[in-house]
């Protein structure tokens, strides 16, 4: 007999659900209604026919960054002082809240700013001793770019993925910056921000094409027991999943699409493999899913947001593979 998952064993990605505010030049309507931890979806063009689907959480469009930073994000942030690797991604169509959700606005900041205050803060507790250090890459078209380090010193070709002999993954000739302070982590994140939409104008895309993974290392010694454990936390604002094949026509568009396409369709599979229990996970179809081989599944802790944009302007493109759709 099949059942709804409801016990979250660690290997799989807890998949919750995030519905952004109507903009000020958006109609409202109730396409997207968000009952507990589940969202219904109406079709009003057709035969307005409900679609549910649950999620681990659902928030609304009145759910602030620090709800969502205190009943999902906190809680993962123990295991990960305690050696786990873990990944958090905001999945959605362009305009939908990814950049919102992990970045935030400067008088309310996301997930990113959130995570990094808040390992400030246990810092300076007793309990243990941190340090960490900072990477920041995008991922465009299958080229890994980094950027902390400004495109004019960057290596063309752009950085490749090794795997140590411990298993782990490391990009080559990577800019690991310590960080000491909030204040710090806040310029070095302002600028990295700006490496990353000059690169966009510069080649001519939108930075809504590219994957952005911030991802933040930890050395934690607990001061009890005097034990050290490493860890990594990836961060990921991925590019908008909307299918521009259909919206675009350029050559570049095609192309662009199709590998923004194979790196989205990998973590789709990844994904799907690893929350059906499968025991070969596709992490190599792509350099996404590579970079995050040791840092999603297994005994990682992994989250995965999914942005929503609402009303009935949207409907096509809420397509919502990771739900448990309930009916
Ligand atoms: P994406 O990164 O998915 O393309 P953005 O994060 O840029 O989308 O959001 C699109 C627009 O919606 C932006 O103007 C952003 O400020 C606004 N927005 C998104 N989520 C929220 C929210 N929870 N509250 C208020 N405004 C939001
Ligand atoms: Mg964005």
């Amino acid at each position: 007999q099949k059942r709804a998952k409801k016990q979250l064993s660690p290997q799989k990605i807890k998949v919750v659900c995030r519905v952004r505010p109507f903009l000020a030049e958006e109609l409202y309507d109730d396409t997207v209604v968000v009952e507990e931890n589940s969202i219904k979806i109406t079709n009003k063009r057709k035969t307005n026919e409900n679609f549910v689907y649950s999620f681990y959480s659902c928030y609304d469009m009145n759910a602030s960054q620090l709800e969502i930073f205190e009943h999902d994000v906190r809680p993962l942030l123990e295991p990960v002082l305690n050696g786990k690797n873990a990944t958090i991604f905001a999945y959605g169509v362009t305009g939908s809240g990814k950049t919102y959700t992990m970045q935030g606005a400067e008088t309310d900041p996301g997930i990113i700013p959130r995570t990094i205050q808040t390992l400030f803060q246990i810092k300076s507790e007793f309990k243990y001793s941190l340090e960490l250090r900072l990477s920041y890459i995008e991922l465009y078209k299958e080229v890994i770019n980094d950027l902390l380090v400004s495109r004019e010193t960057a290596p063309i070709g752009g950085l490749n993925i090794r795997q140590g002999s411990d298993n782990q993954i490391y990009l080559s000739n990577l800019t690991e910056k310590k960080i000491d302070t909030y204040g710090e982590f806040k310029k070095i994140f302002r600028c990295a921000c700006r490496n990353r939409s000059t690169a966009a104008t510069k080649l001519n895309i939108m930075s809504s094409r590219s994957h952005a993974d911030m991802c933040i290392y930890i050395s934690c010694t607990n001061n009890e027991t005097r034990n050290t454990t490493f860890s990594k936390l990836h961060l990921i604002d991925l590019a908008g999943s909307e299918d521009n094949r259909r919206t675009e026509n350029g050559k570049e568009r095609i192309a662009e699409s199709s590998a923004i396409n194979k790196s989205l369709l990998a973590l789709n599979q990844v994904v799907e493999a690893l929350n059906q229990g499968l025991s070969r996970i596709p992490y190599r179809d792509s350099k996404l899913t590579r970079l995050l081989q040791d840092s999603l599944g297994g005994e990682n802790i992994s989250m995965m947001i999914i942005n929503i944009s609402p009303g009935q302007s949207f409907y096509a493109d809420t397509t919502l593979k990771f739900a448990s759709r309930t009916k």
